[in-house]
């Protein structure tokens, strides 16, 4: 499948010299065009980090320490985010890349009616556009997320949560990106409602064909909705799968660890058992594989030497001893 938007290498520290830390630090990872990717681990585990730092958002101190993020464009040529002017990116963020921050349905400013706020996004990226042709546009993208049109100039408080979250949706997906990504839109909402809105997302995506990075700890929505699964511990990709055959076979003992900290809406019902212990501070990593004073099945080689990310014998992306890589 088609590649559009390719992490290589990429390291994430906050602050400078000796008190750096590093949050994220050498991930690889490929959306490919149309594709759901969901991206999961603990809190902690360098999910936004990652998110932020491949699109150049990161809040201070935080600073991309090495890597390339490479997007391509749909005449068929690559720009490398990291390394783009700053207006360009500006102007390619949200028309082609959006992103939903986590906790962004805190962001509606609550004194402006939501036709307003989704009109100055609109105005600020549609040189020539009129205010009827704004409003018009407001109304249909609201329409698209599953909000009726009555509600156009309603005040963010008179929505529920699950509702704003579609409004921050509509505001994504207001310049026709080709790349949406959301940091965790939904925890703050109940299970039902999140998945009434991952569904509408994964509708959308059909209809408008874009592509989604979908990031949440919950890994059971992203087996119901994602086509493949990133796993991040300790601001490192351990495994990556398609979503079905991580599911049914997770490889890593932490992806394992973690399918088994929630329950399943479907498939094999497993035994709910958590992963014991917490994650390392990043100041301190472990010695060898960063799981290993958590992992039930550690090997002597484990503290000793670090598994690096890799096609394991099956043809899987994993980082573990237990999954040698294969020798090609
Ligand atoms: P959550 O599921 O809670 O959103 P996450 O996977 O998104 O977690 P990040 O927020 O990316 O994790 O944090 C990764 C690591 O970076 C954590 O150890 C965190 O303490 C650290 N970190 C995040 N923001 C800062 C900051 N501004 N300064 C220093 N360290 C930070
Ligand atoms: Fe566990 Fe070793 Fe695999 Fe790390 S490399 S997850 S410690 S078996
Ligand atoms: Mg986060």
């Amino acid at each position: 499948k088609d590649r559009i938007l390719e992490v290589r290498g990429l390291d994430v520290d906050y602050g400078l010299g000796p008190d750096a830390v590093r949050a994220v630090r050498d991930v690889d990872l490929t959306l490919h065009r149309g594709e759901v990717l969901g991206l999961a681990g603990e809190s902690g585990s360098g999910k936004s980090t990652l998110a932020y730092g491949m699109t150049r958002l990161l809040p201070p101190p935080g600073v991309v320490a090495g890597g390339e993020v490479i997007y391509h464009l749909d005449d068929g040529t690559t720009v490398d985010l990291l390394r783009m002017r700053d207006a360009d990116l500006r102007r390619l963020r949200w028309a082609e890349i959006a992103i939903v921050f986590q906790g962004a349905i805190n962001s509606l400013n609550p004194v402006q009616r939501i036709s307003a706020q989704l009109m100055d996004v609109l105005k600020a990226h549609s040189a020539g556009s009129t205010p009827q042709s704004r409003q018009d546009r407001a109304r249909e993208l609201l329409s698209l997320v599953g909000i009726a049109s009555d509600r156009l100039h309603s005040y963010p408080h008179q929505l529920s949560g699950g509702m704003r979250q579609r409004v921050m949706i509509a505001m994504a997906l207001a310049l026709e990106p080709r790349v949406v990504i959301m940091d965790e839109p939904t925890t703050a909402l109940d299970v039902v409602v999140q998945r009434q809105i991952l569904r509408t997302l994964v509708g959308l995506r059909e209809r408008l064909g874009f592509s989604v990075v979908f990031i949440t700890h919950d890994l059971s929505l992203l087996a119901e909705f994602s086509d493949r699964i990133a796993i991040m511990y300790a601001g490192q990709v351990v495994e990556e799968a398609v979503s079905a055959d991580l599911y049914r076979t997770p490889l890593h003992p932490y992806s394992d660890g973690l399918l088994r900290s929630f329950p399943a809406l479907k498939g094999p019902r497993r035994e709910l058992s958590g992963i014991p212990g917490s994650p390392p501070d990043l100041r301190m990593m472990p010695s060898g594989c960063a799981f290993h004073p958590r992992c039930p099945r550690a090997l002597d080689v484990c503290d000793e030497q670090v598994p690096v990310l890799g096609q394991s014998r099956d043809n899987r992306s994993v980082a573990c001893w237990l999954h040698p890589v294969a020798v090609s």
